[in-house]
């Protein structure tokens, strides 16, 4: 039992979380999903509209084929049998920031149905059934950031959105928090989003409720939605206070039960971090959906585009690939998930393998040396632009101990502003490790006159020696500039103390 749930319970009292989640991805088009307008972020407000987007009489719209295509292979990807017939449906809203005074979407016949995807966690896998996933419009947006008024912005309407929605099997917020940050890669791996959450390319809609077990009978409290999370860190943090705040309520009433009481809206309030009522929630008789009588079905045999990506052969997937990076390269687990966090670094990774680059250190300056240098820059490694060949080869010269591990960042950031090979690089700003055992035996010897105090520590604590000696081979590689051996410093210093205890006796 987690330390929350003993933390809330009384003795006699047990309970569990049920978690469904509904996620909003924005697929990866040009364009609207049913007119020309382009998708851009950030653009000038009302710049990307037209008759169809801006629900004028008359305008007529016109499905974009590339957004069922994405869906598609998302779908397939996330185990769910593609309909052979889908229909596309009104859902009725009034809203400021949906002119149509409807949403087109995908009501009793959605594209994809019936999956699951597999998420890892502490405890192995787990299978998260997904129940359907369908393509609707997006909305615009409201603007509130002017005292008196609200500001509209139509360049969001008619986005495509994927809405995946899946069955109630999630049961804590950090599993919730793995699906998505899963769902997230799964998407991005296969060029189906962005899933920039900056951008609010994924929003999150937990439905929270407990099964709670006092004396033997089992209670169920009203499921709660939170609306419109967007950040992994809101979903975990939101599940967790709703799993506190429904065991209190139902404490304090045990009539607060599923059935007597209302399924609630709620909004997540990052600043104060809590979850507040927002309305009771529709029913889906109040969208009185219908079939939306201006656009024709989706009959995806009948559409040589949409065959060929129903049987094209879906890609490796994260999760296997990190197991292949496991097994064939030898690679941590971590290091692998770590490469794997972005499509376009793990192929710079294996292209510089077959480059020529040992993948294990490799591996380590992906993790260690590019990525930092990527944070630096607020980029991904793929995007620092670095040629697979030029990683490669800086890999094999700490493989060979033509530089070292540390030399090697110094000359990473050069090849940033270069393009020349590490090879030269290196040789220019001095990097070359050194074998000659006369000069690596004077760095050693000016590092143990310096430091007095850790070569005692060394003779005298076994406890901290070994962090002392650590700190012992960093004087010499400063000292040298990083040309020395760090191993053979290492070996030098642990010979001279030893030198050093047997004066002593
Ligand atoms: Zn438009």
């Amino acid at each position: 039992m987690s330390a929350l749930k003993r933390s809330m319970t009384e003795p006699g009292i047990t309970f569990r979380t049920i978690i469904g989640l509904e996620v909003h991805v924005q697929l990866r088009t040009k364009t609207k999903l049913f007119c020309g307008c382009l998708l851009e972020f950030a653009a000038l407000p009302n710049s990307l509209t037209c008759p169809v987007c801006l629900g004028l009489p008359g305008a007529l719209p016109v499905m974009n084929r590339e957004a069922v295509r994405l869906a598609i292979r998302l779908g397939k990807a996330l185990n769910c049998t593609i309909a052979d017939f889908a229909k596309w449906d009104r859902k009725s809203y009034y809203y400021p920031d949906l002119p149509k005074n409807y949403q087109i979407s995908q009501y009793d016949k959605p594209l994809c149905q019936e999956g699951w995807l597999d998420v890892p966690g502490e405890d192995g896998v787990g299978r998260v059934g997904i129940q359907r996933a369908h393509l609707e419009e997006d909305a615009g947006k409201n603007i509130h950031d002017t005292p008196g008024c609200t500001l509209v912005d139509l360049n969001r309407t008619g986005t495509p959105l994927l809405e995946i929605v899946t069955r109630p099997d999630l049961t804590s917020a950090d599993q919730a928090y793995a699906f998505c940050t899963e769902l997230q890669k799964l998407a991005t791996y296969l060029s189906v989003s962005e899933g920039s959450m900056q951008k609010g390319q994924m929003r999150f809609e937990p439905n929270v409720n407990l099964a709670i077990v006092r004396d033997g009978i089992e209670y169920r409290t009203p499921i709660s939605e939170i609306k419109n999370l967007n950040s992994f860190k809101a979903v975990r943090a939101a599940i967790e206070y709703e799993t506190r705040r429904q065991l209190q309520d139902w404490m304090a009433d045990n009539s607060y039960l599923f059935g007597e009481r209302p399924h609630e809206n709620r909004g997540w309030n990052d600043g104060r971090q809590v979850t507040e009522l927002q309305r009771s929630k529709e029913q889906a008789h109040d969208y009185r959906y219908f079939p939306d009588p201006d656009l024709v079905s989706v009959e995806v045999g009948r559409n040589a585009a949409l065959q060929g990506e129903l049987n094209r052969p879906i890609d490796e997937l994260p999760v296997a690939r990190c197991l292949r990076f496991q097994a064939e390269y030898g690679l941590s687990a971590n290091d692998a998930e770590t490469i794997l966090a972005e499509r376009a670094t793990a192929d710079l990774f294996e292209r510089a393998v077959e480059a020529g680059a040992p993948p294990k250190v490799a591996a380590k300056q992906f993790v260690n040396v590019w990525s930092k240098l990527a944070n630096e820059y607020r980029r991904s490694i793929a995007e620092l632009g670095i040629e697979a060949k030029r990683i490669g080869a800086l890999a094999k010269m700490v493989e060979q101990n033509t530089v070292s591990a540390s030399a090697a960042k110094t000359v990473a950031a050069a090849m940033l502003d270069s393009t020349d090979g590490p090879d030269f690089l290196a040789e220019q700003l001095g990097l070359i490790q050194v074998v000659d055992e006369e000069e690596l035996a004077k760095w050693v010897d000016a590092a143990i006159a310096a430091n007095e105090k850790a070569v005692q520590t060394i003779l005298t604590n076994p406890k901290k020696a070994k962090a002392s000696e650590g700190f012992l081979r960093g004087q010499v590689m400063k000292i040298s500039s990083g040309k020395a051996d760090p191993g053979r410093a290492g070996e030098l210093i642990a010979k001279r103390v030893a030198g050093l205890k047997d004066q002593e006796d």
